[in-house]
């Protein structure tokens, strides 16, 4: 079967390559020249474990190309999916709609054949049927069935996800649609990976109210840990306590410095969004994406008070260590890593950071803040260091080293890797999220 994927970003080109993976003849397309420049010479766009090996075995095996041109990738496509980017509309939180808009309005003045135009993109309830209209309404001649198909794998970890995913969800109307896609996933089908057929509508809330419950999860165990903070408990023994009840799962319960990344802040928003428009408020999430949002800034005020406070702050100097808001990706959308720099220089702290992927993304979101070469680098003088992100390398730190360069041995551990009586033990002082 071909397939067209239009937008070649982290969803598309995972999507795309691991579609030619199973077997597929896939097309991925963007309108980025630079990035389809950069794939035709095998350099990955962005970071993602596993993919350059994927991409580089199916383009040899001539099932995956790449274009600019639209009418041309799209050429005899069965299946066209749109996975271009859904970003929060400037001002009121809403997705913005028109990069998918745009792209309905290209394929309907291209399309040669009959095809199912996929939604593989975050969108909100009804934008299928905006796509179907859109596409009428160029008079484009063929049969167009729309199908909502929403994507769930986890940057860092997609490709994984994408091969074994818990569920894939699909919205269709009608049969034609169901079949067509039931044999792009005929391959996950014979896997036994569970495929939950649903009304389009019903399919696009789906995503939403998932990633929606996620954050509600994250967001829940923070306010826990800050009250554990204040009785004296340990957050991850009560995240253990709850987690083993299978009603409510260990996953999703570590506390930390606020959720962030591409999905989680601009999902929630746009599903309030949607439930203001429709009359049908979710007082839940409205709490969500307030408590989230203030926590990302306090934990920038959590350093500084480690360091004895605004005024005495001033002047001093704070490593951080991770910026991107998980790790395994050099994604900086939203993460929280920008909250906690800008607060700390908003006070007058000099930051030096160090992150393995997303040094090069994070500059233009943090002029201000020093980029080094290694953590060392980083912590060298520092009078804090603060561990943002959980990435591997910062698990098994040389703590005689950072002794040696930094300034004093104060870690403030915002993901907290480390054990307090280790730290101690190492002889440093040493605060995190949620333990006494
Ligand atoms: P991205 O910004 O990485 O990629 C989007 C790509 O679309 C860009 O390369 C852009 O150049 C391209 N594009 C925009 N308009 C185009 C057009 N008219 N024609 C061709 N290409 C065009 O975005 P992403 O992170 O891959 O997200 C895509 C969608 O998937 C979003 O709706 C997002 O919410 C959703 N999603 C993302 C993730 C994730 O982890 N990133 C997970 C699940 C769902």
């Amino acid at each position: 079967m071909k397939i067209a994927m239009v937008g070649s970003g982290y969803v598309g080109l995972v999507s795309g390559a691991c579609f030619a993976d199973f077997g597929h003849e896939v097309v991925c397309i963007d309108k980025d020249a630079s990035k389809i420049e950069r794939l035709e010479n095998g350099v990955m766009p962005i970071y993602e474990p596993g993919l350059d090996a994927l991409v580089e075995v199916n383009v040899k095996a001539g099932r995956l190309s790449f274009t600019t041109d639209l009418a041309e990738g799209i050429k005899g496509a069965s299946a066209i999916f749109i996975a271009v980017g859904t970003p929060s509309r400037r001002g009121d939180g809403h997705a913005d709609l028109s990069f998918v808009h745009a792209v309905a309005r290209e394929v309907g003045e291209s399309l040669v054949n009959d095809a199912v135009v996929v939604t593989k993109s975050t969108v909100p309830v009804g934008t299928g049927d905006a796509v179907e209209r859109i596409i009428a309404e160029t008079g484009c001649k063929h049969r167009v069935s729309v199908v909502s198909n929403p994507e769930f794998l986890r940057e860092g970890a997609a490709i994984g996800d994408f091969k074994r995913p818990d569920r894939i969800v699909i919205g269709a109307e009608d049969e034609w649609a169901r079949e067509v896609m039931r044999e792009v996933y005929r391959p996950l089908f014979l896997n036994e990976s569970p495929i939950l057929f649903t009304s389009r509508r019903s399919s696009e809330l789906i995503k939403y109210a998932a990633n929606a419950f996620l954050a509600t999860k994250i967001t829940f165990i923070n306010e826990m840990a800050d009250l554990c903070e204040k009785v004296g408990a340990n957050v991850q023994d009560v995240s253990r306590g709850i987690g083993m009840d299978g009603r409510i799962g260990a996953k999703f319960l570590h506390a930390g410095p606020g959720y962030g990344g591409s999905c989680f802040p601009k999902d929630t928003l746009a599903l309030l969004k949607t439930a203001e428009d429709y009359e049908s408020p979710i007082r839940i999430v409205e709490a969500v994406v307030a408590v989230n949002e203030s926590r990302k800034r306090a934990m920038g005020r959590k350093v500084l008070d480690a360091l004895g406070g605004m005024e005495a702050a001033r002047g001093k100097k704070v490593a951080l260590l991770g910026l991107t808001f998980k790790p395994n990706t050099d994604d900086m959308r939203d993460s929280p890593a920008i909250a906690v720099a800008q607060a700390l220089t908003d006070a007058g702290v000099k930051v030096a950071a160090f992150d393995p992927e997303g040094m090069e993304q994070a500059r233009p979101l943090m002029p201000e803040v020093e980029m080094s070469a290694s953590p060392y680098e980083a912590i060298e003088d520092a009078d804090a260091i603060a561990i943002v992100t959980e990435w591997d390398a910062f698990r098994a730190l040389d703590f005689a080293r950072i002794k040696s360069v930094a300034n004093s041995p104060l870690l403030v551990d915002l993901r907290n890797i480390y054990r307090p009586e280790d730290m101690r033990a190492a002889g440093f002082d040493y605060i995190s999220i949620g333990r006494g």
